[in-house]
């Protein structure tokens, strides 16, 4: 087990009895999937061009293709921290699953031993914790449940009044509610009770303890998709961006939640952005779309077959303002991720400036085009305003003579049910 420090000891009360199915049955507003006119230039997810004939030769010099790994995952990029919520009016929602939880009496939790505090605020960010508890075999409900009650006896022991986390998941799926009242104000959405999972972060951070131990081995998949679940519902609820999931070890000198499961946050993340996008709205540029502009220092090639569509451009390093601009129309104010797409070639710059316009600012993004191409590749999610301009350019302001290349950007809006502060009622904005 690692630390942690209980909870302070002002009075609250427990409410847990108080499980409201009306809050789980609301219905949701579906968004329309937006258009974007002449910008379109192939269908989200649509395959680059086949690769292409060995003899072929390009009509713009391009540098030599080494051998490649063919699963050689993308390069990494900077990811910018995204905005916390997209601001009001902004956006639709989307219907987000909502998972079975089973509460206190269901798992045969003990009362509490005192009073548990609750606070009125949401909480704003997500911490990942494991059990270090054996990595047991039986997968099964009651074994889940259980372990569940062997948690709350040490955590007793620690002369706590209760369960220290607020939501469990166990090794085969199974999620039940930890400190009494924390299911309920989860399924309000409107504040939670202070737990004792991560000091400092108690009364603002929702805990979620994952049985097992995690340093060395991976968690069961049965448990990681319902964890993913979990972990859309309660940004759902609570309007939390998917990027403030973290792992205690990011708050609390502790190993928890294990290297294993801690390495794959990045992954939880991703995960738990896809899950709430639902019927999101996308569109790609590529070099020979309408869209597109650069000037006539950027030759096309299509020598590389990680290319998007027929052809990419690309351009040696210079300082001199010479984008290459890739123009969109972001249909409303709102979150969107961008990603682009380039052939990696050994030989092609590793410090190619990406920029991204987000209507009220831009941010540069070094993206490494050396390796790692003939993906999508995240260059971050940021907030844009509506309107038709410049989303994204590439910069030749870079060093050595490595080409730069501009072939293909994707942007795709993420939807959240976004909660009005102050008005539990008005579930959508
Ligand atoms: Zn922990």
């Amino acid at each position: 087990m690692h630390e942690h420090v209980p909870s302070s000891t002002a009075h609250s009360h427990d409410d847990h009895s108080s499980l409201g199915r009306r809050d789980l049955l609301r219905s949701a507003v579906v968004l329309g999937i937006g258009t974007a006119g002449a910008t379109i230039a192939a269908p989200a997810g649509a395959a680059p061009a086949a690769a292409a004939s060995a003899g072929a030769t390009p009509a713009g010099a391009a540098p030599p293709v080494p051998a490649r790994a063919a699963d050689q995952p993308p390069s990494l990029a900077p990811d910018p921290e995204a905005p916390a919520d997209a601001p009001p009016g902004a956006l639709a929602g989307v219907e987000v699953a909502v998972p079975t939880i089973a509460s206190c009496p269901t798992w045969g939790a003990a009362a509490a031993r005192g009073t548990i505090d609750t606070v009125s605020t949401n909480p704003n960010k997500i911490l990942i914790h494991h059990t270090a508890s054996a990595n047991v075999t039986d997968y099964s409900q009651a074994a889940g449940y259980q372990i569940a009650r062997d948690i709350q006896q040490w955590h007793f022991a620690n002369g706590w009044v209760d369960t220290g986390q607020h939501l469990t998941v166990s090794r085969g799926g199974y999620v039940m509610e930890g400190r009494h009242g924390s299911l309920s104000r989860l399924q309000s959405g409107s504040g939670t009770v202070v737990g004792a999972h991560a000091p400092g972060q108690n009364s603002q951070a929702i805990g979620i303890e994952n049985q097992g131990t995690y340093t060395s081995a991976t968690p069961p998949a049965q448990l990681w998709s319902r964890l993913v679940e979990l972990c859309a519902y309660i940004c759902d609820q609570y309007g939390i961006a998917p990027t403030q999931i973290y792992g205690h070890r990011d708050y609390t000198a502790t190993a928890c939640p294990g290297d294993v499961l801690y390495s794959m946050l990045p992954q939880l993340r991703s995960e738990v952005a896809a899950a709430l996008a639902g019927s999101s709205w996308s569109v790609i540029v590529d070099n020979t779309s309408a869209g597109f502009a650069a000037g006539g220092s950027w030759l096309t090639s299509s020598f590389s077959a990680e290319r998007y569509g027929a052809s990419y451009r690309y351009a040696t390093p210079a300082e001199v303002s010479d984008l290459a601009t890739f123009s969109v129309t972001i249909p409303s104010n709102g979150s969107y991720r961008v990603e682009a797409w380039f052939p990696g070639i050994d030989g092609y710059n590793t410090s190619t400036p990406f920029i991204v316009y987000t209507g009220t600012g831009s941010s540069t993004i070094r993206v490494d085009q050396s390796t790692g191409g003939g993906a999508w590749l995240s260059l971050g999610t940021y907030a844009m305003t509506a309107g038709t301009r410049t989303v994204v350019a590439v910069s030749r302001w870079t060093q050595g003579t490595a080409y730069v290349i501009a072939d293909a950007i994707r942007i795709t809006r993420l939807c959240f049910r976004v909660r009005r502060t102050g008005h539990p009622s008005d579930l959508y904005v």
